[in-house]
């Protein structure tokens, strides 16, 4: 028998979920899917590692969320072939200032993750309740919290302050950064594509719903665009990125907006969608003829080159650029256009490994190598879990076996 472990990436309505077989403390995605439609219609679905349909089920509108998570772990038990689930690996977006690794999650850990919703209102709530429904399914299970703020800890004061009096900055109103998890697994995988560049300064574009940028040297993160919230940096999908501050106090003033209106209007409402009025899918403005859906691609680009710029002058040079997430991993016309405008810092496109996605998209001769790297958030999630747990639970099978 061997282990498994469960990630759950909860979200306002939706928890997807991947399970992990673990050989050799080597973690294999066997089965994902997820649950969509929490608190109107829920419908679990799921694929096994070839992506092959499993299941679909429905449940009823009132169905609690612990009560799904029950439905959850019955099933995902039922499809485990053999294996034991040892633990459960939550995606928790803030760690604040006390959570700079992943953690089993006790009482006192829920609650000083409670503590920190204020910083992430829409993401914090969803993965805790996650936390909280699991445990209420499965007692005795052990549930590790990885975060998205971790990767970014060691951010110097100059990357990690605002220019706010310092009682602010001492009560938490401070750069963080987020995608850390992705950024983690990107970092890891081009150590393995190519050392050199990794060992070097090198910036990873996450570009999907939300997007952001990444200075690392040598694996560390040194600086993100993304800051205090998930709203800082690049525009994305429905959110505005960084915004004169100046802006916010307008809408207030002049247009009588409360938080709740400029919450809406800041997350849901803004970025590719707003600029373009067509959708917030990075396809559908690919695929649309509208002027507007080409100045929102083109205001998207403008801000990842621009940005590009600051992180490379962070860093003091630039050896590598990763692109990864949705847009990174699968849009070549993005990648064009962005690689076609950092020219000066010597970087060229190979067009035919661009159309192929990689994984070098770049020329022998480039100066700065471009990479595409797919990004698997859950493996980093079932990674650092299997970290916080071993030896224990790693070892707990076999011990049974011994008895
Ligand atoms: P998230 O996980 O944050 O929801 P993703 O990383 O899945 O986001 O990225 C979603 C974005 O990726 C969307 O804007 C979507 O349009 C874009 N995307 C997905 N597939 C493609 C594709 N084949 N070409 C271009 N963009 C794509």
């Amino acid at each position: 028998m061997s282990d498994a472990i469960l990630t759950i990436n909860a979200g306002s309505s939706s928890c997807k979920f991947e399970v992990f077989h673990v050989a050799g403390g080597v973690p294999e995605m066997t089965l994902r899917g997820q649950i969509s439609g929490i608190g109107t219609n829920p419908v679990l679905t799921a694929k096994d590692d070839h992506g092959t349909f499993m299941a679909e089920q429905s449940y009823d509108a009132g169905t609690s969320q612990s009560a799904l998570m029950r439905d959850l772990l019955a099933w995902i038990e039922d499809h485990l072939g053999g294996d034991h689930l040892v633990a459960a690996g939550h995606r928790v977006v803030h760690g604040g200032r006390r959570f700079f690794a992943p953690v089993k999650v006790d009482g006192a850990v829920l609650a000083e993750l409670e503590a920190l919703v204020p910083l992430a209102p829409l993401h914090q709530p969803h993965n805790l309740s996650a936390i909280r429904a699991l445990a209420e399914a499965h007692p005795g299970l052990p549930q590790v919290a990885c975060f998205d703020t971790a990767f970014h800890k060691d951010h110097d004061d100059a990357a990690s302050r605002f220019a706010l009096p310092r009682e602010l900055h001492e009560s938490g109103i401070r750069r963080y950064g987020f995608h850390g998890l992705s950024y983690a697994y990107v970092s890891r995988e081009l150590a393995r594509l190519a050392p050199e560049v990794a060992s070097g300064k090198v910036v990873a574009c996450h570009l999907g719903s939300g997007a952001s940028l990444c200075a690392m040297e040598n694996g560390v993160s040194v600086d993100s665009t993304m800051g205090f919230t998930a709203l800082d940096g690049l525009p994305m999908g429905t959110r505005c990125g960084a915004l004169d501050a100046g802006v916010v106090l307008h809408l207030m003033q002049a247009h009588g907006m409360d938080a709740k209106g400029l919450e809406t209007l800041l997350y849901k409402k803004s970025g590719l969608l707003g600029v373009s009025g067509v959708s917030n899918d990075w396809r559908d403005l690919e695929l649309s003829d509208k002027p507007e859906a080409r100045q929102a691609m083109d205001l998207f680009v403008h801000r990842v080159v621009q940005n590009i710029g600051a992180l490379a002058a962070t860093l003091g040079g630039l050896d590598g650029l990763v692109f990864t997430a949705g847009i990174g991993e699968r849009s070549a016309r993005l990648r064009a256009e962005v690689c076609r405008r950092l020219s000066w810092m010597g970087v060229v496109l190979c067009p035919s490994a661009n159309d192929r996605h990689g994984p070098c998209i770049t020329r022998p001769h480039s100066r700065v190598p471009v990479w595409v790297i797919p990004t698997d958030e859950e493996r980093m999630i079932a990674l650092d879990t299997l970290a916080v747990l071993s030896p224990p639970a790693t070892t707990k099978p076999s011990l049974e076996l011994a008895s």
